[in-house]
């Protein structure tokens, strides 16, 4: 299987003021790259960092949510590379098409794996395909490996990683230092990274991810016969996520049972061990949520109408306290009644009688009416 989309295709022979030019490779990582600069000139990356940008603390931060133009020019200057590829390098391009801000002070921003930094420490956040370290001609860090939606490889068909397989550290290619050369070296025990095995990759969660970066890409994606903008699109995906996190808790609710009929496995997924948000989730864990999330979007809206419907739910349910709904959510919510019907049971969703199908269609045919003049 061939890669479905290059974020950036890096540089080719580049005229550096450092010993040992380092050229970015496509779609590699901006701060790894820093990372591999250094190695080659022999340096440490702290001590590369300190002289390229003496007072600021890049290793404390999250360096690829984006950098300063003044910074970057200066970078521009020392690599020979010039600043819009040193940008593209950066998040900050996908992190503005799916309409999610940066700014650098915020701990989590939706879509974008968080760091858990604590000083130089981090506690996740940078995932790797050990068979692409293996094929590199010298193993660089993905830039896609930072996306929260991204939890395999396409071209070895294989879950990422997010840990060292040898000592489950996270990897934190910033603190290896000479006379490491290369970044498929553990930081905590030195292990060699591409000799981890990588487990095949979920076929749900890989589905998510090809579609996802081809709305990134195209500028657009489906939900039923609705066309969507990235950014709506993406919103609509965060909230099915939660409303899979809210089912899991209670799998035995009219939610849960509403899901399971839409296509999530429910009973097969598991609440969170920490609890923690979607971006500080262990790579596992997130494809669990992105193939269950895969199943509701290709559910479409008029099942997701027809199934709350015949659950009897109410638009508390679907609404979940949140003021900013999907636009197409937003119209099935106030569709739905503000209480739920009383059942006489909970779990036996099959024999739960639907509303008259001649209903059901006035209802769907008023919503797209109504959402065709939105979108
Ligand atoms: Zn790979
Ligand atoms: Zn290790």
């Amino acid at each position: 299987m061939v890669a479905s989309h290059t974020w950036h295709p890096g540089t080719g022979r580049i005229a550096s003021r450092w010993p040992v030019p380092v050229p970015l490779e496509a779609d590699e990582l901006l701060s790894t790259w820093l990372v591999r600069v250094a190695l080659s000139q022999g340096c440490d990356p702290l001590a590369l960092t300190g002289e390229l940008w003496p007072k600021w603390r890049v290793w404390t931060l999250d360096l690829d949510r984006g950098v300063a133009t003044e910074r970057l020019r200066i970078l521009e200057r020392m690599s020979g590379i010039d600043m819009s590829a040193l940008d593209a390098a950066s998040l900050r391009t996908i992190a503005m098409a799916i309409g999610t801000a940066v700014p650098g002070d915020v701990a989590v921003v939706p879509w974008i794996l968080a760091l858990g930094s604590r000083n130089r420490q981090r506690h996740g956040g940078l995932q790797y395909c050990p068979q692409c370290f293996g094929t590199d001609k010298s193993p660089f860090y993905r830039l896609q490996w930072r996306l929260a939606w991204h939890n395999c490889c396409h071209v070895h068909s294989a879950a990422l990683l997010d840990r060292c397989c040898h000592c489950a550290a996270p990897v934190e290619p910033h603190r290896l230092s000479p006379p490491t050369g290369l970044l498929n070296v553990c930081s905590s025990c030195g292990y060699d990274l591409r000799a981890c095995h990588a487990m095949a990759a979920d076929a749900g969660a890989m589905a998510f991810q090809i579609t996802a970066d081809d709305v990134v890409s195209c500028g657009y994606g489906k939900y039923g016969e609705f066309t969507l903008a990235t950014t709506e699109w993406f919103l609509l995906s965060r909230y099915f996520l939660m409303l899979l996190r809210v089912a899991i808790r209670n799998s035995s609710s009219n939610l849960a049972s509403c899901l399971v009929m839409l296509g999530a496995d429910i009973p097969g997924m598991r609440p969170s061990l920490t609890g923690l948000g979607f971006e500080l989730l262990p790579v596992g864990e997130r494809a669990v949520f992105l193939a269950g999330t895969g199943k509701l979007l290709a559910a479409g809206p008029k099942r997701l109408l027809e199934t709350a419907q015949a659950l009897s739910l109410s638009s508390a349910t679907l609404r979940q306290c949140l003021s900013n709904l999907p636009v197409h959510i937003r119209d099935i919510v106030d569709a739905l009644p503000k209480q739920s019907r009383s059942r006489k049971s909970n779990s036996k969703t099959a024999e739960i009688a639907p509303l008259p199908r001649q209903t059901v269609t006035r209802i769907w045919a008023r919503l797209q009416r109504k959402m065709r003049r939105i979108s």
